[in-house]
């Protein structure tokens, strides 16, 4: 599956896009932009690191829109609870599934 093109995050489409250009270093793998409602995905990276790094940026998108610059989440907690939520999502579909209320009806 490639990578989406936009997001809602109450109410407001995001455009989630591939750019390697604008990668700050060579460990940033994404961007969120919040004054342009943008999210930015290094494309030139392995899908699995594009997947997480979309739901780590999600996180400061979804923050952008709630909290206050001051009580915001440090960068380090963000990618604690990004990259531990991306593993018990990617691991177990199953539940991924019900959170997201996509399980499968049974007959
Ligand atoms: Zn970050």
């Amino acid at each position: 599956m490639k990578l989406p093109d936009k997001v809602r995050i109450q109410g407001a489409d995001w455009e989630i896009r591939a750019d390697h250009e604008q990668m700050d270093t060579d460990d940033t793998y994404g961007q969120s932009q919040e004054v342009h409602l943008r999210i930015l995905i290094d494309d030139t990276r392995p899908i699995d690191r594009q997947r997480a790094c979309l739901l780590h940026e999600l996180f400061h998108a979804y923050q952008s829109m709630n909290v206050a610059p001051k009580q915001r989440l440090t960068e380090a907690q963000v990618k604690f609870i990004a990259a531990s939520l991306f593993q018990i999502l990617s691991d177990n579909p199953d539940v991924a599934r019900f959170i997201c209320g996509l399980e499968k009806e049974v007959p």
